[in-house]
């Protein structure tokens, strides 16, 4: 089948929830037979959101390739089960990158470079790229931002062309928000048709409309948003604030999204979609009545995208365990010696966050020496690993300044140091330990047990490593290494088998976790978490 392409644009303001919409159109049309992927373009100027420290833009999503991506491609993901790659997530900056790169290579020779044609052609050509192999019957292209943003403009004379020339093989999605005035006790529909408007200037009619709202939206009203807008009745859609994101999918399907995408573009289709596995997943989500309890210690706790993934992953894990998850997010720069008990006792369960600096990172020891204390099953990630080994070497080992060179670059005891493939490294960007690498577990061990196989692949971001010197060392004091990169040996799993629980993983397990099918060491961990609430209880 021809590729079909779907535009999702945003209007009004940002954060409506894009991200979602084309996720669930995607898991309908996946759910259908269709091959399907989902791509981002963000316009901003950074050639990828490697850089962007969250508070700006919320968690960095790795991909296989070895990308660092726009959180949305998480989402994408954990709808659609499939994987993306670094084609899924363009910006302006890396749209520009490859031009002058091509001005400098003289591809245009003699011509001038302009916005127009040649940045526009090039935001083209990914959109294309994805629908050329003929692996896909359909081709989500979300754009970031929201229309009338001085930025998003190339990207929008970009879809302007596609559509013109691509006729009724490609589809505009325009989702605006509809505020409801409570003084007025009334829906507002008058920033939807601005919002249009600004589209049609820039000669984009929508076909499908989302509105995203707080409240019912009664079907006269839908009815003159078409009248205004030039779209069909039917095709004015209302996206109202769900309990669950997952639920998104199935009110998409209850007003025809699907169907009525693939009667725009032409495609044959019968029956209904396929959603047995994900209804099994939301009946659980719907009718888990008990709780587990999980603390998550980080420094970007009071930022509600920086630990994305891992809430997914723990959601999704306590789902198929039929647990509903309690997550509290605890401020690793607040925590120490005093409150430490107070702030981590009513837990099942602790996860030790990932990320960069020094910053907070003390108060990860304190948590993780009081939970390895009082045998709380602990999962420790990337950073979160560093600071189990670091903490283990202090407390354990007898070297009260064990760290990794990343926090303490003169320590003694560098149980945590730079990758060798890294001291030559001087840029900043895309320059990790980036994306997906084999890992070899050791038989009998507990993650073996939970994986449920011996060789695993995960996704890696980080420049800092286990320092090998320091391995026997390790063993014998009873923290083992339990995982290792079978080319390099990189230590990428420990474990201390006395624990209950007490596993970190160098990797990031999150990133690979998707609603019909959650990561198994999750699964694990959700199980040790439950079995320890038990216990508790029965003492
Ligand atoms: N900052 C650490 C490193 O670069 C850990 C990175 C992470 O937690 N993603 O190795």
């Amino acid at each position: 089948m021809e590729t079909r392409y779907i535009f999702v644009t945003g209007g009004v303001v940002s954060s409506l929830g894009k991200g979602i919409i084309s996720s669930s159109l995607a898991r309908l049309l996946l759910s259908r037979g269709f091959k399907v992927t989902i791509q981002k373009f963000d316009p901003y100027l950074n050639i990828d959101p490697g850089t962007l420290n969250p508070y700006e833009h919320g968690e960095c999503y790795v991909t296989v390739d070895g990308h660092e991506a726009d959180l949305d491609l998480g989402h994408y993901e954990r709808f659609t089960n499939i994987k993306t790659t670094r084609a899924n997530n363009i910006t302006t900056g890396r749209v520009y990158q490859s031009v002058i790169d091509k001005e400098r290579r003289g591809d245009y020779l003699g011509k001038t470079v302009q916005i127009i044609p040649h940045i526009t052609d090039e935001i083209k050509r990914n959109v294309k790229l994805l629908g050329s192999k003929g692996e896909y019957d359909f081709v989500i292209t979300e754009i970031g931002g929201t229309v009338g943003d001085i930025e998003s403009l190339p990207f929008l004379e970009a879809v302007r062309q596609i559509r013109w020339e691509l006729g009724n093989k490609c589809v505009c999605v325009h989702l605006t928000y509809v505020p409801f005035i409570k003084a007025a006790k009334e829906l507002k529909t008058k920033p939807t048709q601005h919002s249009v408007k600004q589209l049609q200037q820039v000669g984009i009619q929508p076909d499908v409309l989302v509105l995203r709202t707080e409240h019912d939206i009664p079907a006269s009203m839908r009815r003159k948003v078409a009248q205004f807008c030039n779209v069909s009745p039917d095709a004015v859609i209302q996206s109202i604030d769900a309990p669950t994101i997952y639920e998104v999918p199935l009110m998409m399907l209850d007003q025809h999204l699907d169907t009525i995408i693939l009667e725009k573009t032409g495609t044959p289709y019968h029956g209904e979609p396929d959603l047995t596995k994900w209804n099994q997943f939301l009946d659980k989500l719907n009718n888990a009545k008990e709780l587990v309890h999980i603390g998550l210690v980080g420094k970007y706790v009071e930022l509600q995208d920086a630990y994305k993934s891992i809430d997914e992953a723990l959601l999704q894990a306590a789902t198929y365990n039929d647990h509903k998850v309690k997550i509290t997010y605890i401020n690793s720069e607040r925590l120490n010696e005093a409150n430490v008990d107070q702030l981590l006792s009513s837990h099942d369960g602790i996860v030790i966050a990932p990320g960069f600096g020094q910053r907070g990172t003390e108060g990860k020891f304190v948590a993780l020496k009081w939970c390895r204390e009082h045998d709380v099953p602990t999962f420790g990630i990337c950073l979160g690993m560093q600071s189990m080994v670091i903490e283990y070497a202090r407390n354990v080992m007898g070297m009260p300044d064990a760290n990794s060179v990343e926090l303490d670059p003169t320590t003694a005891h560098n149980v945590i140091d730079l990758m060798e493939e890294q001291k030559s490294v001087t840029n900043m960007g895309g320059t990790m330990r980036l994306g997906a690498y084999a890992c070899r577990l050791q038989e009998g061990t507990k993650v073996a047990k939970a994986y449920g196989t011996l060789d695993i692949e995960e996704r890696h971001r980080h420049r800092f490593e286990f320092n090998e010197d320091y391995r026997a060392q390790f063993e014998a004091a009873g923290m083992k290494c339990v995982g290792e990169n079978p080319q390099t040996h990189l230590v990428e799993v420990v474990e201390v088998p006395d624990k209950r629980w007490y596993i970190g993983t160098q990797y990031h397990p999150e990133y690979s976790s998707t609603v019909v099918s959650p990561h198994p060491l999750f699964m694990d961990f959700i199980r040790a978490a439950i079995a320890y609430q038990n216990e508790k209880e029965t003492k």
